[in-house]
């Protein structure tokens, strides 16, 4: 396979890295985003390693973001360094971190993170995941860098063990955004995955690891629903870290779901995993990235960095498999969703699709983001009823 790599090459891939602790008093910390923290824990603890979860994005972990972030830089990295304080507060002393570079300010993260702990007077190690450079070479590098681990059977295990929970968190999801706006009995959707986040962080075998996605899928029908109920679609989208941390983005799922909506939520950490670290020779269907790539192009030629090629791909295929509304979120000052929010407007125009965008910050107020959603709600259900008019005024011609 293209990722094998010798003794050697790993031994002076460690060498360049600011490595003098030991893999065996290594404690290992990772920012926080929404549920990764059940994937990753399965995988590096199955290498043998030690690990520290900071506690969950709070009001807390902002403002000690914001107080030592310089002003200006996009949320996620106040949050992630927050994470990072909190993580070395309580004990870490390895910080992981995924990079890429390009257009967007993720590929200066580390560095400035880097220079901001060490200021603060941290003593860590912080391993960098540069996805964009190697992908599975580099990420064997990485763990092997944290861990030493050379057993195969633990790589195996813990690669099972990981992917497969990645993918077990986001079936739990999809069904959560399908069956919370039609269930009879309220919470009864929230109760069930719940449940199935604690079973996933428990699991410990690969082969019960690998029926999870089965076995959730078949609970969930078991929730009782009213499958008459008009339940219009919205599409949820736009910069990685701000859909897919509930902190940040408010639990938009949960508000919507609540009002009565399915949410169909565009960014997934199993479609980023397949994209990032599968060769590509493996991947039979269509990735997430090329379906927007090919439904973008009237609109953006080549990707820009972030998600903005996706935000404008995701938004024409929505337009085009008759989804109600499009949602985007984005958090203050980021580049490539800036760029994507003003493409929208001439996408939303031209394709016949709602779109609403909502910029997320530590100024964000609650209250005035949830009338905005409740606003643009009450205008695609008004929307579909006219639309369900229309066509069966069209059917009863036809008939007549
Ligand atoms: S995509 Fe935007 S918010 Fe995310 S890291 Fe890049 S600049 Fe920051």
């Amino acid at each position: 396979m293209k990722a094998k790599i010798s003794e050697e090459q790993l031994n002076k891939y460690s060498k360049n890295m600011d490595n003098n602790i030991s893999a065996k008093d290594r404690i290992i910390a990772w920012p926080r985003m929404g549920r990764i923290d059940i994937p990753l824990k399965a995988l590096l603890v199955s290498l043998g390693a030690k690990v520290i979860i900071p506690p969950a994005n709070s009001n807390e972990a902002l403002e000690l973001g914001v107080k030592n972030s310089i002003e200006g830089i996009c949320v996620p990295y106040k949050l992630n360094l927050a994470n990072y304080i909190m993580a070395l507060n309580q004990g870490a002393n390895t910080l992981m971190m995924f990079q890429a570079p390009g257009s967007c300010r993720l590929g200066n993260y580390t560095k400035m993170a880097q220079k901001t702990l060490k200021r603060m007077g941290y003593e860590f190690d912080m391993v960098i995941f540069d996805m964009y450079q190697s992908k599975m070479k580099q990420t064997l590098q990485a763990f092997w860098h944290v861990t030493h681990c050379l057993n195969p059977f633990k790589y195996y295990k813990g690669f099972s063990l990981g992917f497969n929970k990645f993918f077990a968190v986001d079936e739990a999801q999809k069904q959560l955004f399908k069956i919370r706006p039609r269930e009879i009995n309220k919470g009864d959707a929230e109760k069930c995955y719940n449940k199935w986040l604690k079973i996933i962080d428990e699991t410990n075998s690969i082969w019960k690891a690998k029926s999870l996605v089965k076995k959730i899928k078949k609970d969930f029908k078991n929730i009782p629903i009213d499958d008459k109920k008009f339940v219009p679609k919205v599409f949820l989208l736009g910069e990685f870290f701000v859909v897919l941390d509930p902190y940040i983005n408010h639990d938009i799922e949960k508000i919507l779901g609540d009002m009565g909506i399915e949410v169909e939520r565009q960014i997934w950490f199993g479609d980023w995993l397949e994209g990032v670290l599968k060769p590509s020779f493996l991947n039979k269907k269509e990735s997430h990235r090329a379906r927007c790539v090919k439904y973008a192009k009237d609109y953006m030629k080549r990707p820009i960095g972030g998600e903005c090629i996706e935000t404008i791909g995701d938004t024409v295929y929505a337009a085009k498999n008759g989804i109600d509304g499009v949602i985007h979120l984005l958090p203050f000052s980021c580049m490539p969703e800036i760029v994507s929010q003003n493409i929208l407007n001439k996408v939303s125009k031209n394709e016949e699709i709602p779109v609403l965008s909502l910029v997320l910050d530590e100024q964000t107020g609650k209250a005035g983001y949830i009338t905005r959603i409740e606003a643009f709600i009450d205008l695609i259900k008004r929307r579909r009823i006219k639309i369900n008019e229309i066509n069966k005024d069209k059917k009863e011609i036809i008939n007549v």
